[in-house]
Order: C-alpha cells, then sequence, then structure tokens
C-alpha cells in the first residue's frame, strides 16, 4: 500500500481571532492537491480549533497540539483525548520537542499519551528527534529509537500513527536538515520499524520531516523516498505553506 504524502502544519503558541482568520482564508484559497493525494491536518491553539475546523475548507483537518496522558478529572489546565473526540478533532500532535524539553516529558510519558489518544480513537502525530549534541555524539538513532520503542511498547496497531521525525537543531532555527541527512534517519526508522515492530508497519507508516521546512526548500526534501510529508512550524503561518502542500507533486 503506498505512502499517502501527508503535511502538517504546527501553528504553536500563535495566532490572534484576527490572524487566525487571515491563515484560513489564505489556506481556503489556495491551490491544492486532491486529499487522493495528500493528506493536510493544521493544528491551532485549542482556543481556535472550534473556528479553524468551522472555517476550513473540509479537505483540510484539524489537530490539538497535545491531550492529557488518561481521562479527564481533576488536571487542571489539561485537555482530554476524549474533549478532542467530542469535538470530532480527528489528530492530535504529541511528544513535540518543545514539550519534551520545557515541560519534562519523557519517552514513557509520551508513549502513555500516545496509547490512550489512540484508544479514544484520535489520530497521532508522534514527534521523534535528536538535540545537536545528540547528532554530534553520534547517538542520533538511539535516541531516535529510544523515542520510538517508548510508543512500540505501548501501541499494537499503527494505523492512526505518523512518525514525525524533527530534529531538535533544525526546529524555528532556520538550519533545515539537508535530504540527505532527513533520508538517513527515515530510512533508519523504517528498519527499526521493521526489525522491531512488523515489515508491514515499516512500509506502511508515514515518517514526516519537521524542522525549517520552508516553500524553498521542501521540493528537495520531499523527493526522497523515505519522506512522506512533512510538520511544518514557521512556514505554516504563511502563504508558503501553500507550496510545501504542493511539494507532493
Ligand atoms: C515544529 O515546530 O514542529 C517545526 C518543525 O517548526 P519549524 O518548521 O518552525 O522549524
Amino acid at each position: 500500500m503506498g505512502r499517502k504524502f501527508f503535511v502538517g502544519g504546527n501553528w504553536k503558541c500563535n495566532g490572534t481571532t484576527g490572524e487566525v482568520k487571515k491563515i484560513v482564508d489564505t489556506l481556503n484559497a489556495g491551490a491544492i492537491p486532491s486529499t487522493d493525494v495528500v493528506e493536510v491536518v493544521v493544528s491551532p491553539p485549542y482556543v481556535f480549533l472550534p473556528v479553524a475546523k468551522s472555517s476550513l475548507r473540509p479537505e483540510i483537518q484539524v489537530a490539538a497540539q497535545n491531550c492529557w496522558v488518561k481521562k479527564g478529572g481533576a488536571f487542571t489546565g489539561e485537555v482530554s483525548a476524549e474533549m478532542l473526540a467530542d469535538l470530532d478533532i480527528p489528530w492530535v500532535i504529541l511528544g513535540h520537542s518543545e514539550r519534551r524539553a520545557l515541560l519534562n516529558e519523557s519517552n514513557e510519558f509520551v508513549g502513555d499519551k500516545v496509547a490512550y489518544a489512540l484508544s479514544k480513537g484520535l489520530k497521532v502525530i508522534a514527534c521523534v528527534g535528536e538535540t545537536l549534541e545528540q547528532r554530534e555524539a553520534g547517538t542520533t538513532m538511539d535516541v531516535v529509537a529510544a523515542q520510538t520503542k517508548a510508543i512500540a511498547d505501548r501501541v499494537t496497531d499503527w494505523t492512526n500513527v505518523v512518525v514525525a521525525y524533527e530534529p531538535v537543531w533544525a526546529i524555528g532555527t532556520g538550519k533545515v536538515a539537508s535530504p540527505e541527512q532527513a533520508q538517513e534517519v527515515h530510512c533508519e526508522l523504517r528498519k527499526w520499524l521493521a526489525a522491531n515492530v512488523s515489515s508491514e508497519v515499516a512500509s506502511s507508516t508515514r515518517i514526516i520531516y519537521g524542522g525549517s521546512v520552508s516553500g524553498a526548500n521542501c521540493k528537495e526534501l520531499a523527493a526522497k523516498p523515505d519522506v512522506d510529508g512533512f510538520l511544518v512550524g514557521g512556514a505554516s503561518l504563511k502563504p508558503e505553506f501553500i507550496d510545501i502542500i504542493n511539494s507532493a507533486t
């Protein structure tokens, strides 16, 4: 089965009502390939999810940027997977490096979140990736494998999982991984999935790249055989996101 190209837009903690309307208007007006060719998911902050979902063209889905690790209750400030499912929010981003680093989310905690969100019917964009220090120490694959293992230990059905390889040194820095660097890790990650989960999961799971993707560099990255799409931060707030969506073709 072919892997459909996937483009996610992570708006992070950005936007006002007016800015969200502008981004939505741009996305609604842009020429994008059909949903047979590319799956597009944008991820506004929680408070803008309902308005984004109701005003975006139907081909563009929405994702939350996080959810709680278990059933809701006395967890002030958290949003549960059940709430997202209740609002028909189909996707959630989990394990983003900003949350791993700033909020101390461990591999195990992210793995628990992924399993819980899937059990509630959400689809998950699960982020993995190494820091510059780890890359320079030659431990990139050890780090990425450990992050993926924590998910694999808790998940049996990978149908609704997209893995986002996001080297931390490339996020928001303007220092994009070269197409060769991205391909190398994606290929190793696919081999890891084949050896540790199954060859079926390895060949069907989308592995997308994130880290300073732009309209200018997306085509070359998208041409690599194991790069199945992108998770885009800064450029997803700009009109060039349309060009990135079109890099699938
Ligand atoms: C991200 O936050 O997931 C990301 C990839 O950011 P940027 O594209 O801005 O590097």
